[in-house]
């Protein structure tokens, strides 16, 4: 078990010095990825001379790497490069694995999330804070993006004494007790924000204006944002569950309510049996609750053969530069992970 044990005084005293690591994710980001790592550099360094900056190269296809490469050495850059696209959580979570700082920040590569804000968010942690969280004042997104994040959200708030803030994206400082208990969750379905809300600890909102993307584009279409929230609802809610069990027995106490009533008509009222289109229509109707019924518990089904597998979360193809005792190939199973 992790626990945490120094008082609220200590604990402010402890963050006076400390080290800030930033994590990058980046997919083919080859435009901006330069530029975007001096700017961050630099507002780095004005917090505090003790800067950690991990980029993690979630499996680029253009000329991320060597963009980067560049800056590893002049900007103390601690490069990671994933073996293939692991996609964003996980790219976040070889970052979190890495990091060596006090406190970590996780944000976009792609000047969405405001580097001036770094500096009010570590403020806040100064204060005792162990989670500070960027909530978009003003969404941009367009209006069926909006709706159908309000829709998750309140979909997957129903359940459990887990909140997950809305608008409260991966943008974020993160303690390093935090990290650590990140480090040591074992699942595979890493569904970022909703562990971030499941880790607790105290936490804090603050507000920013996202910015619009500063050149290439956005890798989350409709499709990619629908898989996440079905992971997202998966992974954290069995609130599907239960309605099915809703549905059925609803179903099964009006059937019968039903059937009495056509048994009642036929025996005391002459009323012939209603005939096949009745039959017809009941058979397609529970048919069709049945294999959506089968779908959803199939998804869960899903969740635990992937979980099964103990696959590793990722694996790192090279990490520069490079430390001691690192091979080149690491494969970070999440038991290692869980013992750090
Ligand atoms: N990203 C990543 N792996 C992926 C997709 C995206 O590491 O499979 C990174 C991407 O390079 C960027 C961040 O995640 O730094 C956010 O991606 P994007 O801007 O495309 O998402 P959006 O802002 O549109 O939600
Ligand atoms: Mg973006």
């Amino acid at each position: 078990m992790l626990t945490h044990e120094l008082n609220e005084g200590a604990v402010i005293a402890s963050r006076q010095r400390f080290t800030l690591s930033c994590v990058v994710p980046v997919f083919n980001e080859e435009r901006l990825i330069g530029r975007f790592l001096r700017t961050l550099h630099e507002a780095a360094r004005g917090i505090t001379p003790s800067v950690n900056i991990v980029v993690v190269n979630d499996g680029s296809s253009d000329a991320s790497a060597q963009e980067i490469l560049q800056l590893v050495e002049s900007l103390d850059v601690h490069y990671v490069e994933l073996s293939r696209n692991f996609g964003k959580e996980l790219a976040i979570q070889a970052g979190l694995d890495a990091a060596t700082g006090d406190c970590a920040v996780i944000l976009d590569a792609d000047f969405q999330h405001p580097v001036e804000l770094i500096a009010e968010m570590v403020e806040r942690w100064k204060t005792g804070i162990d989670m500070v969280y960027g909530v978009k004042a003003r969404n941009n997104e367009s209006r069926l993006k909006r709706a159908a994040s309000r829709a998750f959200y309140r979909f997957i708030a129903g359940d459990e004494r887990v909140q997950i803030p809305r608008d409260g994206g991966d943008f974020r400082l993160v303690d390093r007790k935090v990290i650590d208990v990140l480090k040591a969750l074992p699942e595979r379905t890493r569904f970022m924000k909703g562990l971030y809300a499941w880790v607790g600890f105290k936490s804090e909102g603050i507000e920013f204006e996202p910015a619009q993307r500063d050149g290439g584009e956005s890798k989350f279409g409709a499709l990619k944002l629908a898989k996440l929230a079905l992971t997202g609802i998966t992974a954290f809610s069995k609130v599907p569950l239960r309605a099915l069990l809703l549905v059925g027995l609803t179903i099964a106490a009006l059937s019968g309510l039903a059937g009495c009533w056509i048994v009642f008509e036929a025996l005391f009222m002459g009323q012939p049996i209603p005939g096949f289109t009745t039959l017809a229509a009941s058979i397609l109707f529970l048919s069709g609750v049945q294999l959506m019924a089968i779908g959803i518990v199939g998804e869960y089904v899903g969740r635990v053969f992937e979980e099964a597998k103990h696959r590793p979360l990722y694996v790192v193809a090279r990490s520069l530069p490079r430390k001691e005792k690192e091979a080149t190939a690491a494969v970070v199973p999440a038991a290692r992970v869980a013992q750090r």
